[in-house]
């Protein structure tokens, strides 16, 4: 049998979840309405998801809020609440070829990327936060003798995750491995284009022993249910990734409900500084082509503005050019495949759309600019590289989350930062230079969350993410990802 056939009949023995899973068991929404779950690949339906709105929240949340203050899970010995989040990445790492198709099928990513990134990253995520369960300790502050103040960390209560759809699964175990490690309950809501993985793992958490109530998923739309978990009056915190706009909203939510914390990883504009002393020009090429083209673009820190040195400009979009052509769009399931489809056809249309705003803003198109494998029924973008392009243009303002880079020159380093930092997002930078002087330096200069020189890749989870400016408020990941789904409290001791 080729990789091809094994993989059909894989799809064939699939069951999609389908239904919100509340204190411990699948349910359907109370209204009874569903939505379909499309796959990108090709547009066939794979299932009906329950539709939750404001009544399922409200159930979510109740059940977070008994078993938080019922406290089997938060007053846990952190050993055994160890023992079960590693029971839950054993479980993944168990299920991880169901798990790396659901998110293809549903999300239109490569099937070797989710096989070899997206289940690992998602299964180590949860390894590295159960670990933290039993080697946090809490402090004393400094006192005469007569007195303690102990300074102790405890959980927030419960916790509205709430996530996109370019990587499901592996923002779904950034949310709950840090939220679940503390103590806290979780309603995850998935992003209405990619349910399937966040829903499977409720599932797989309940097997390993997570207490009922502790995590439940509420599939649905943003309107409907991301806003009344965001105007939940007993929900404590909202943890949202996903687009900036909508994270102004949860911000709104909370100031108009109960002043929950909300902690945002939003958007990027990530500039990818090229100076002319890279020291191999070509590797840097292949290194932003795959920086940008990976997952078709839809990842929030891609290395999505090349800001290139006047005197090598030509040469390196050329480069670049040359290396789109291995990121062709490909069928998802094929294991060669390095490129898939974009999330939908929404998405398509508006980043063909951006290409349009580009060309008539004077952007040149290098390589790419079109639709692909139409006769898929799939939504399939050509890598594309638009050259000739001004800062102050619409494509190099915006994020367009596909795989479109642009490309913009400076001359000299001031120029180079400047440009760098004139945007609203403040994710991610990378720079590529020979000079240790200069890379510090610049490093230094650039308002960024992350700044990696060159390579655009090379964090992993023990590297705080997380955006200055508009990209957001605090840091998923690392250790202290851990702090924003705690309370400190002092009590004070008379002795
Ligand atoms: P989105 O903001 O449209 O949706 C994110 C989530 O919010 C989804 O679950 C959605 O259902 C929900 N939502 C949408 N409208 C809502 C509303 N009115 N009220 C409440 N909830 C609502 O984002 P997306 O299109 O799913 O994802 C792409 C965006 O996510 C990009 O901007 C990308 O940069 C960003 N992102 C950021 C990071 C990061 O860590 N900084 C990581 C991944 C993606």
């Amino acid at each position: 049998m080729t990789a091809q056939q094994d993989i059909a009949k894989s799809i064939a023995a699939l069951s999609f979840p389908g239904q919100a899973f509340i204190n411990g068991k699948y349910v359907n929404a109370v209204s009874g309405k569903t939505f379909d779950c499309e796959s990108p690949i090709d547009g066939r339906i794979l299932t009906k998801v329950a539709a939750c709105d404001a009544t399922d929240a409200d159930i979510a949340v109740k059940a977070a809020r008994a078993a938080f203050v019922k406290g089997h899970w938060r007053n846990m010995n952190p050993f055994k609440r160890k023992a079960i989040m590693l029971k839950l990445a054993e479980l993944m790492a168990a299920h991880a070829e169901e798990l790396a198709l659901l998110e293809t099928l549903d999300t239109g990513k490569p099937i070797s990327d989710a096989r070899a990134v997206d289940v690992p990253s998602a299964i180590q995520s949860i390894q590295f936060y159960a670990e933290t369960c039993d080697k946090q300790y809490d402090e004393l502050a400094p006192r005469k003798p007569d007195s303690l103040a102990m300074i102790t960390r405890e959980p927030i209560g419960v916790v509205a995750a709430v996530i996109p759809w370019n990587y499901p699964l592996i923002i779904t175990a950034w949310k709950i491995g840090p939220a679940l490690a503390t103590g806290n309950s979780v309603v995850l809501k998935p992003a209405e284009q990619s349910p399937l993985t966040a829903l499977r793992i409720a599932e797989l958490a309940a097997q390993a022993g997570i207490p009922e109530g502790v995590l439940n998923v509420l599939p649905g739309y943003g309107e409907q249910v991301g806003q009344a978990l965001g105007r939940h009056m007993d929900v404590d915190m909202v943890a949202f990734t996903g687009s900036t706009n909508v994270g102004k909203l949860f911000l709104r939510y909370a100031g108009e409900s109960n002043m929950k914390h909300v902690a945002l990883e939003t958007g990027g504009k990530s500039p990818n500084i090229i100076f002319a002393d890279t020291p191999d020009l070509d590797a840097c090429a292949a290194n932003s082509a795959a920086g940008i083209f990976y997952n078709a673009g839809q990842t929030c820190n891609a290395p999505s503005r090349i800001i290139v040195e006047e005197s090598i400009k030509d040469q390196f979009v050329e480069l670049v050019a040359k290396h789109a052509a291995s990121w062709q769009a490909g069928d998802p399931l094929n294991p060669k495949t390095a490129m898939g489809s974009v999330i939908d056809k929404g998405q398509m249309d508006r980043v063909l759309g951006y290409i349009e705003t580009g060309k008539n803003e004077g952007a040149k198109v290098a390589a790419g600019g079109k639709r692909e494998m139409t006769e898929s029924g799939g939504y399939y973008i050509a890598p594309t590289v638009l050259s000739a392009v001004r800062n102050d243009m619409r494509v190099a303002q915006e994020e367009i989350f596909g795989p479109v880079v642009v490309s913009i020159s400076f001359k000299g380093e001031e120029e180079a930062v400047k440009i760098a930092n004139d945007t609203i997002y403040g994710l991610h930078a990378t720079i590529w230079t020979s000079d240790l002087k200069r890379a510090h330096t610049v490093a230094r200069a650039i308002d960024a969350g992350t700044v990696t020189v060159n390579n655009a890749f090379g964090s992993d989870i023990t590297t705080p993410f997380g955006g200055y400016k508009q990209s957001g408020i605090g840091r998923d990941k690392g250790v202290h990802a851990l702090e924003k789904y705690q309370q400190i409290k002092t009590t004070y001791i008379q002795l």
